[in-house]
């Protein structure tokens, strides 16, 4: 039979994704569980092996080459281990020996972080496609990202590269659980947003929400204090943007998540504050955009970053 397809598993903090993935990014077969994220380490794989149970059962599982694992990080490649933030229940977890069970050793798997996933799709079917050199984010309760470097995506030898989240853009900055200090992420996720607008003050609106959301449509209104938060998230966002593109020349940044959604009021301030910090001349054309693909990103990135790294010939991905 012709293996024409990628099986994909998406695995985050709230829900655990699969499918089988054609050659144009396409999903033939779907399959999710809820995450029973507080729940013990067997008792989360349970619910992937329920997901890969129900792509396995289809009748395409024959012409699948082989399986693409992004995960919530982080994830360790080289050892097929994940330990996810927001699965406690995970720590050196042992996925891909576990998935290999359920679906057999012949079966080629590979395992990257969601950061790198969600780049493998948007470089394949999204708004870094054909692109030499990018950088591709999710910017919601957390801030994650990847690279495509030499029009290829590089995962690192863990699966990891390109976690933009977690550099620091400000010296003395808050402390993040990570154990930093002003790490992007301290300052521009949704949570982070929402936690200044408040500590300055501000109150939300009639819904009573205290999200970014709120902060979000309090900002469109004119409210200052909420246009000022988003302005220092599109600046921390900026100098972290600057000093990837710096370091390694890419020509495109593309954000998407939760946050991403609030359009121009991110990107506007966000574009402006790259003219200061992005200012040497092989950077200055830097071009950043919004993200094209939407939830299903994390199971066609999963399956992308499988095509290139079992280098898997339906697939053109970074050829
Ligand atoms: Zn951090």
């Amino acid at each position: 039979m012709q293996t024409d397809l990628i099986a994909a598993l998406d695995i985050g903090g709230t829900k655990i994704a699969g499918a089988l993935v054609g050659e144009d990014g396409q999903l033939l077969v779907r399959a999710q569980r809820p995450t029973p994220a507080k729940e013990n380490a067997g008792v989360v794989m349970g619910a992937v092996t329920e997901v890969l149970r129900e792509l396995t059962a289809a009748p395409e599982w024959p012409r699948a080459a082989g399986l693409g694992i992004g995960s919530a990080g982080p994830v360790n490649a080289s050892t097929g281990t994940v330990s996810p933030v927001n699965i406690p229940g995970w720590r050196e977890f042992p996925l891909v020996a576990g998935v290999r069970e359920t679906v057999g050793t012949d079966l080629p798997v590979e395992l990257v972080g969601d950061g790198v996933a969600i780049t493998a799709a948007e470089h394949w079917q999204g708004a870094a496609r054909g692109r030499a050199g990018a950088l591709c984010m999710v910017v919601s309760t957390g801030v994650g990202g990847g690279l495509v470097l030499d029009g290829r995506i590089h995962p690192g030898p863990t699966g990891n590269a390109g976690h933009i989240g977690h550099i620091s853009v400000d010296l003395d900055g808050d402390a993040c659980p990570c154990g930093a200090r002003g790490c992007v992420e301290r300052i521009a996720s949704g949570p982070n947003i929402a936690a200044r607008a408040l500590s300055e003050g501000w109150l939300p609106g009639p819904d009573g929400d205290a999200t970014a959301r709120g902060v979000a449509a309090a900002a469109r209104a004119g409210d200052p204090i909420a246009l000022a938060s988003f302005d220092r998230a599109a600046q921390a966002l900026a100098a972290g943007i600057a000093a990837t593109a710096t370091l390694v020349e890419i020509e495109i940044a593309v954000i998407g998540g939760g946050v991403a959604g609030a359009g121009d009021l991110l990107f506007e301030p966000l574009r402006r504050h790259l003219k200061s910090y992005a200012t040497l001349s092989f950077v200055s054309g830097l071009e950043v955009v919004p993200a094209v693909l939407g939830t299903d990103a994390g199971l066609i990135g999963a399956a992308a970053a499988a095509a290139q790294g079992l280098r898997l010939p339906p697939f053109a991905t970074g050829a």
